[in-house]
């Protein structure tokens, strides 16, 4: 079996690293031999000029830090304010600045030559997501030639969001040097081909081979799942500790975000107000609690929404809290993942509402933590890509806060008959494709 080798922008480090990727892909690291090579996180001193090697996992880790100029350019820059507010269809909270692009192509040049010294001729690559886009060309020009694919974990953004870029053209080049190109979901491998034949130069071969930019490659979907079986363990256990600690006596609506413009959480806060306002029978009787960790706070359109969803939770909790009832709990701090899965089981609705997301995984944990015999209701945005496969949830569009607080009451009201149907179809898509099945479709593929 040949090597497999994963590269993505965090390297998971720690004893025996967890995390849905790192379980999807343990395996076919370890019975291959395998290493995975990323980012240490590190970004105070040096770029390293060379990769480190961690022990502890089940697979070989290989680590590089990074300049602060390099992880400003490439990192929070071209990535994070130039790439992921496009792709997630806010070309309104790009900085395109000249030395973001400079510094990303260069971050992706040097971790193609970290690499060469360790690289086998019948390696499988498996690049990881947005930032790195560029390291098959990067590796191709040194020569590497073996099979490179590509996962990307956010959306593909339509012809408009791509032209908005910087560099359109180029994106596009960067992508046909991969040999497989894995999408979240349908709606992304139909954006992408609209752009490249828009903005580049594509023709479909047959089925899902084409012709990029003059190279042959496959482009599929393949959406990602979580680790399922020890998400339900994770939940029934939990529950027997929150006996103790029963959290209230009105029913729970969560919801589970980074705190990121994309997530769509003041217009959820907002349809909470608006089914206060049109509900006052529910008045003490709904709890909403959202769970919003910080992420990328150097970053200035972080620190804008963390701004308006403090003010307007602020706000609403002004309006209407009781000496014994707060509507909304916010909490601005990460929360363990056992922890999480305990919660989730306690919620009656789970609110997954962004407007726009590559797959989103809290949908499919929230599913998976439910008790199956009074389990609460999904609320899920048409915007995710988890809308593609879970259609017994109530699909909502975000942007509406009519349509989001009409969701929620008929959430609310649902019969225990109507949560169960709808639970179980859900349910087994999750189970079915799970994590460890996306992960095995992927390699298949890439061969
Ligand atoms: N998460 C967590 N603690 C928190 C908030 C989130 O462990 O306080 C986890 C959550 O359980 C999920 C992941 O972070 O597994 C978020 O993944 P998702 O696809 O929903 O969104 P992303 O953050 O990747 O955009």
């Amino acid at each position: 079996m040949s090597r497999l080798v994963v590269v993505s922008n965090r390297l998971p480090l720690g004893d025996n690293p967890s995390g849905g990727l790192v379980v999807a892909l343990q395996d076919a690291l370890r019975q291959s031999g395998g290493l995975w090579i990323g980012f240490s996180g590190e970004h105070e001193g040096m770029t390293s000029t060379q990769l480190v090697f961690h022990e502890g996992a089940a697979f070989q880790r290989a680590a590089f830090d990074l300049s602060p100029e390099d992880y400003d350019s490439y990192y929070l820059g071209f990535s994070n304010s130039v790439l992921w507010p496009a792709l997630h269809g806010r070309t309104d909270l790009m900085r395109i600045v000249p030395e973001y692009l400079e510094g990303y192509r260069r971050v992706n040049a040097h971790i193609a030559d970290l690499m060469i010294p360790h690289l086998r001729e019948d390696d499988r690559i498996w690049v990881q997501d947005y930032q790195l886009f560029p390291l098959a060309s990067e590796l191709r020009k040194r020569s590497v030639t073996c099979r490179i694919g590509f996962f990307l974990h956010i959306p593909f953004p339509g012809p408009a969001e791509c032209a908005a870029l910087p560099n359109p053209t180029e994106l596009l080049d960067w992508v046909s040097e991969y040999d497989l190109v894995g999408f979240q979901a349908e709606r992304d491998r139909l954006n992408f081909m609209e752009s490249a034949r828009q903005l580049g130069d594509i023709e479909q071969v047959e089925g899902d081979v084409i012709r990029l930019s003059g190279r042959t490659l496959q482009a599929r979907v393949f959406p990602i799942g979580i680790d399922t079986a020890s998400f339900m363990t994770e939940a029934r256990n939990a529950r027997e500790e929150d006996r103790m600690r029963s959290l209230t006596g009105a029913q729970m609506m969560i919801g589970v975000d980074r705190l990121d413009y994309s997530k769509g959480i003041p217009q959820r806060f907002r349809a909470f107000q608006l089914l206060l306002e049109n509900n006052p029978d529910l008045l003490e009787k709904v709890a909403f609690l959202q769970i919003a960790p910080p992420t990328r706070k150097a970053v200035s359109a972080y620190r804008d929404i963390r701004e308006e969803t403090e003010h307007l939770a602020g706000r609403i909790n002004g309006e209407f809290a009781t000496v014994n009832w707060t509507p909304i709990r916010y909490i601005h701090r990460p929360i363990p993942r056992h922890e999480l899965a305990g919660l989730y089981r306690q919620a009656r609705i789970g609110l997954v509402t962004p407007l726009a997301d590559g797959m989103n995984l809290v949908a499919k944990e929230y599913v998976a933590a439910q008790d199956v015999s009074d389990p609460g209701v999904l609320i899920l945005s048409r915007f995710a890509g988890a809308a593609e496969t879970m259609q017994e949830a109530l699909i909502i569009n975000p942007h509406d806060p009519w349509e989001l607080a009409e969701a929620m009451a008929q959430a609310i009201q649902m019969s225990a008959n109507e949560r169960r149907r709808r639970h179980s179809a859900l349910l087994r898509d999750v189970v079915e494709h799970d994590v460890n099945w996306w992960s095995s479709e992927y390699l298949a593929a890439l061969g």
